[in-house]
């Protein structure tokens, strides 16, 4: 649902390489180019769907999971009316906008008796995985600081990101959002304190309604400091190093859709070593959609619920909105 540059250029090829998945209806509100992706990748004409017509989804029992690739302030809308229709909801991060917006979302599933899954596709990344593994099982003890980073340089046509009521903020819940949840699912843990600061530069356009650069502090009740940046008006830098007793951890690029790297360090018997862990190259929007299929086929619950998603969304808020406030 929705065939924007997410769907079109990673969701939709992804399903080449899905074991449990396949499209087999869309909707857009742009009937022509919808009607060119249905050709390509297969898909009925009387299985597009436009804004107005998706209840009609309720009538297609070829469509078993809806999975939602629109700006963020519509997942609340879209994903209320697609559990009504009776399907499970695959939907994009950040979940919403607002903490009563997950609420509604999680009761609307909750209701119809489907599931409710975000796709956060880096906890479903096998090197992402490797480096949770090491952490929880203390291969380099214990893990005492990390610090994250997610920024880019936003482009200027990309309208809606812009606009607080179609995005919910800025570069937090978009990119920032992989810092805090990738803490979270290394350390297995929830942040018991927040700090943040905000910064946007005056005069740029992009931000007169959004935060541009943000940088938060968590702490965790193990100890365990985490110093994150999200930002919106610089070079890529999507990275994370995991400081433990003897060891470092180290993903860069981290957060990308390929190419991912991850280096340890650590010195074995006193001699400075690097390992280099290969990276399987595996699709991650694929991995996380052939979750998506198997929690419905085996009736168990995602890795990445909306109950995780929804502590998301209100630790974000909690940062941007209250800046100054501190302790737990
Ligand atoms: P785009 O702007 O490229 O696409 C969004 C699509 O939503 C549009 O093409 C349009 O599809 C539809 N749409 C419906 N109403 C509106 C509206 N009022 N304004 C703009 N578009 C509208 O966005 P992205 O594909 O980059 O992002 C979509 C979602 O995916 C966001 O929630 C974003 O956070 C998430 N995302 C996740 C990533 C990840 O790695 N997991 C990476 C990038 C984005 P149509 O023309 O078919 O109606």
């Amino acid at each position: 649902m929705g065939l924007g540059r997410l769907a079109l250029t990673e969701i939709l090829p992804a399903f080449g390489k899905s074991k449990h998945a396949r499209p087999v209806a869309l909707v857009s509100g742009d009937a022509d180019k919808m009607s060119k992706v249905a050709q390509q990748y297969g898909i009925k004409a009387s299985s597009c769907y436009s804004y107005q017509t998706y209840d009609n989804l309720k009538n297609n029992p070829e469509v078993e999971v809806i999975y939602i690739v629109l700006p963020n302030a519509l997942h609340h809308e879209y994903t209320l009316r697609g559990a009504r229709a009776g399907k499970h909801i695959l939907c994009e991060k950040p979940m919403a906008t607002s903490v009563k917006e997950c609420e509604e979302m999680i009761a609307a599933c909750q209701k119809a008796g489907k599931k409710l899954m975000i796709a956060y596709r880096i906890q479903y990344e096998p090197l992402n995985r490797m480096a949770q593994k090491a952490v929880r099982e203390k291969t380099y003890g214990t893990t005492k600081l990390i610090q994250m980073m997610n920024c880019q340089n936003e482009a200027h046509d990309q309208q809606w990101r812009h606009k607080k009521a179609l995005a919910g903020g800025g570069s937090l819940p978009d990119v920032g959002l992989y810092c805090l949840n990738t803490t979270r699912f290394l350390l297995g843990e929830e942040p018991t304190e927040v700090s943040a600061q905000i910064y946007s530069t005056p005069g740029d356009d992009r931000f007169k309604e959004i935060e541009e650069n943000v940088s938060f502090t968590l702490r965790f009740p193990s100890g365990v400091i985490s110093q994150c940046i999200s930002g919106y008006g610089t070079f890529n830098a999507k990275s994370y190093a995991v400081h433990a007793e003897t060891g470092t951890i180290k993903m860069d690029p981290a957060f990308s859709y390929n190419g991912l790297a991850q280096e340890r360090e650590h010195a074995p018997g006193g001699k400075q070593t690097t390992e280099k862990p290969s990276n399987p190259g595996k699709d991650q929007f694929a991995l996380e959609m052939d979750h998506m299929a198997e929690c419905v086929r085996q009736n168990k619950t995602p890795y990445t619920p909306a109950k995780k998603a929804f502590r998301t969304s209100a630790l974000w808020k909690l940062s941007i909105s209250r800046p100054k406030k501190t302790g737990p």
